[in-house]
């Protein structure tokens, strides 16, 4: 069947389901799915979506990602290549392109001395999904450490941005209608042994709170404010294993959603709803959700 992206051949699928590229492993497909093979395919993709009217959205690992059942209507880009997986350390300056996992990230350059991620250490997904989704913990945030950034602009243009080109205040996540491509971080030298050993313990910590590794699962709202988190007016509120169908509140973490075999995105909606209302209710506070419903 010819569409707008034919010419693209086996790099495009109609219909696709995404369910399984996300880690709720919920919701409908993706009208196109896209898998570029590196950065002339992926601009002549946006392009091609771009003169045809077809909204496009990038897709990483899927861990702030909860699909309706409806689908995603447009192109769905997943950046997945080894061309965007590049991982580079000189000095102490890391250079690496979007898709690199940020585990990946955080045990090489823990091994090679440098400190500065390991406080990121058990959030899972790539370092461009992290950038674009503000990416944060009680103690730390990647905005500081990113130098520069290597982006398409919204004319597919390719375009370096400094630290010195963002208004104050401004953060590497508001630049919508980017893609990142990859990027460079200023870290700083320690003792190897050391930032392994803090790796390890922000590891232990964070796993024992946050649902089990096999369990799909989603980080739901952002902290109101640094010393004010959303986990604990969720758990204030009584409402740790609530559930709506089959979506619970984590009883290990209020701020998570875990998805049981027979959950649909509406169950994650509602409960999501409830947890909302009645944080308000309580407590006066809108949480702001920090998961993306698409
Ligand atoms: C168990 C668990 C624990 C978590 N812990 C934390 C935590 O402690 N702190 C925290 O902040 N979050 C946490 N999260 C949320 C999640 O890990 C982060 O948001 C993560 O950065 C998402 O990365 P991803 O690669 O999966 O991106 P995706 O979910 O695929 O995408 C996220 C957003 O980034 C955009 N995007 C991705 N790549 C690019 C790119 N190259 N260019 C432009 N846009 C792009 C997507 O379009 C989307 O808008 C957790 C999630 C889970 C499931």
């Amino acid at each position: 069947m010819s569409h707008p992206f034919s010419e693209f051949g086996e790099v495009v699928s109609c219909d696709t389901p995404l369910a399984s590229l996300t880690w709720l492993r919920l919701g409908g497909p993706a009208q196109f799915l896209a898998r570029p093979a590196n950065v002339d395919q992926l601009s002549n993709l946006i392009r091609t979506a771009q003169s045809h009217n077809i909204p496009w959205k990038i897709l990483a690992g899927g861990f702030n990602i909860l699909v309706r059942d409806k689908g995603v209507n447009g192109l769905v880009i997943q950046m997945a290549s080894p061309a965007f997986s590049d991982l580079e350390i000189r000095g102490q300056t890391v250079l690496s392109g979007a898709a690199v996992p940020l585990t990946a990230l955080i045990s090489q350059t823990a091994r090679a001395g440098l400190s500065g991620l390991e406080q990121l250490t058990g959030v899972p997904g790539t370092i461009g999904g992290a950038v674009r989704s503000a990416v944060a913990t009680r103690s730390t945030n990647l905005d500081p450490m990113i130098r520069r950034l290597t982006l398409l602009d919204a004319d597919t243009d390719i375009i370096k941005l400094d630290r010195d080109d963002l208004a104050p205040g401004q953060s590497w996540s508001e630049l919508e209608d980017h893609v990142i491509l990859d990027l460079e971080l200023d870290l700083t030298v320690d003792d190897p042994e050391s930032v392994v050993r803090r790796m390890r313990n922000v590891w232990i910590l964070k796993k024992e709170h946050q649902p089990y590794g096999h369990q799909p699962a989603a980080c739901i709202f952002r902290d109101p404010r640094p010393d004010q988190s959303a986990e604990s007016l969720i758990d204030q509120a009584g409402l740790k294993g609530s559930r709506v169908g089959g979506a619970e509140v984590s009883v290990r973490n209020a701020n998570y959603i875990v998805a049981d075999p027979n959950c649909s995105p509406s169950d994650v909606l509602r409960l999501i709803e409830l947890v909302r209302g009645e944080v308000d209710r309580r407590f006066r506070i809108e949480l702001e959700l920090r998961l993306e419903v698409w």
